[in-house]
């Protein structure tokens, strides 16, 4: 069979010419261990090459094998399959009467793929969505099955692995006792004499709190805090109360976007920016994110706002966000607390390379760590030197993956091997 296999935004077109979907792991296994080189592609929301396996390499999705969602409401766990997605898991462990601590802006994104590479939603408090994983199960080279749990001197390196050692087939998440969360959304937050106080005090003011800017002029023109309602109601002295729902990129309907205006809703339906029944299947967007060490946090705005005409000729929207520290060795938020800079661009390639390039030189002071699954140039030689574990991680790919089965160029250009 022949297909063309892009990813959610179409700038990614795979070489390979099949995306096989196994039924069983059995038959995936036997998948792997007859292939030289072999990927997964998760739900395709990545904006990079981080996915391709390469010519004549095999591209893996797990979307064909049944949706495991296994909730133990004793021990407050739940075991996911490797194909699922944000939204289903959400569901059925709110229907337990359970949470998740945290869900990135979108939740139609998948649980493995997501902790692959580091996503993240925001919260001082709350690390990367990998933070909630307890186990991870992995398929490797030869077609067996490794379990690698919190407390394994491996665990640093199995979760956010970039998909380079093998397909993660089952993951195993920590959960908590449900919470509802009101979603506060205000206008017009300054730039000018914002210090690193205020913003540390801004970031901190809900559970989960988003800037967003377009860098037509200095400042940001939306603040949305989600405040947990077992949390105090800030007062928030900063910026104007919304007076109509709001939609990230300025002049889009909001109807996509999550409740606003201070409803209570259960944790996954507020935590997200955007509905779960709303399903884009694909993207008019390109991605960059930089995550950078907090305390730079308003250094770095106030570079941007330097080149602010060069980023909004190619911005829908910017969103500012934090990040507890982590530590998965690859996370890009690995050892610090994090401020994330994230930009969604128009859809032209040629158009928004340069800008983000120039975006790069300006951050590179701040050692900014770029999201592995988004648009970004920073050389490997560069990348190499932000993340102090890497040679663990690369004794972890020796051992799982010893003939390099996994190994795209992408993480090749990462690990140097
Ligand atoms: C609209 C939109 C909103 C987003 N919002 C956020 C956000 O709020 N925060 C944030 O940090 N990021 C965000 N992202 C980025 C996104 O979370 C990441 O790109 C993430 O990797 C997407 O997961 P995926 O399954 O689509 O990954 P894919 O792009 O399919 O794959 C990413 C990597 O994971 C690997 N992988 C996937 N599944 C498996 C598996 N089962 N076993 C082994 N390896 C696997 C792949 O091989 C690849 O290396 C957003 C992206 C979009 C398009």
């Amino acid at each position: 069979m022949t297909e063309t296999v892009t990813n959610w935004a179409g700038n990614i077109t795979y070489l390979a010419k099949e995306l096989h979907r196994p039924h069983s792991l059995t038959a995936l296994g036997d998948l792997v261990a007859g292939s030289a080189k072999v990927r997964v592609l998760g739900s395709g929301h990545s904006f990079n090459e981080i996915a391709e396996p390469g010519p004549g390499g095999v591209l893996l999705s797990l979307a064909a094998l049944p949706d495991e969602v296994d909730v133990d409401t004793a021990a407050r766990t739940v075991r996911v399959g490797g194909g699922v997605r944000y939204a289903e898991l959400a569901r059925q462990v709110h229907a337990h009467g359970l949470a998740l601590p945290n869900m990135a802006s979108l939740p139609h994104i998948s649980v493995a793929g997501s902790v692959a590479t580091g996503t993240h939603g925001s919260g001082v408090g709350n690390g990367p969505l990998a933070s909630a994983v307890r186990e991870v199960e992995i398929v490797t080279a030869d077609g067996s099955t490794v379990v690698v749990g919190r407390g394994d001197e491996r665990f640093g390196g199995a979760v956010t692995s970039l998909g380079a050692l093998g397909v993660v087939t089952a993951l195993t998440l920590d959960l908590e006792p449900s919470f509802e969360v009101e979603q506060h959304v205000f206008t017009e937050l300054p730039l000018a004499g914002l210090d690193v106080e205020t913003l540390e005090t801004v970031m901190a003011a809900a559970y989960s709190v988003s800037l967003f800017t377009d860098w037509r002029a200095p400042g940001f023109r939306q603040v949305w805090l989600k405040r947990r309602t077992d949390q105090p109601l800030p007062d928030f002295p900063w910026a104007a109360p919304a007076v109509e729902k709001m939609h990230p990129v300025p002049g889009m309907p909001a109807v996509n976007c999550t409740e606003q205006f201070g409803v209570a809703g259960p944790w996954h339906e507020r935590l997200p920016h955007f509905r779960a029944e709303f399903t884009p299947s694909s993207g008019s967007e390109l991605q960059s994110e930089y995550l950078l060490p907090l305390q730079h946090a308003v250094d770095a705005l106030y570079a941007i706002d330097s080149i602010r005409d060069a980023v909004a000729s190619v911005l829908q929207t910017c969103e500012v966000r934090t990040v507890a520290a982590d530590e998965q060795w690859l996370s890009p938020a690995y050892g610090r607390d994090t401020v994330a800079l994230h930009f969604t661009w128009v859809e032209d390639t040629d158009a928004v390379l340069p800008v983000v390039r120039r975006l790069e030189e300006t951050l590179a002071a701040f050692h900014a760590r770029p999201h592995w699954g988004k648009v970004f140039t920073v050389p490997a030689a560069v990348l190499r030197g932000f993340y102090p574990r890497l040679d663990d991680f690369r004794a972890l790919t020796r051992e799982l993956d010893p003939t390099g089965k996994f190994a795209n160029t992408f993480v090749q250009d990462v690990l140097a091997v």
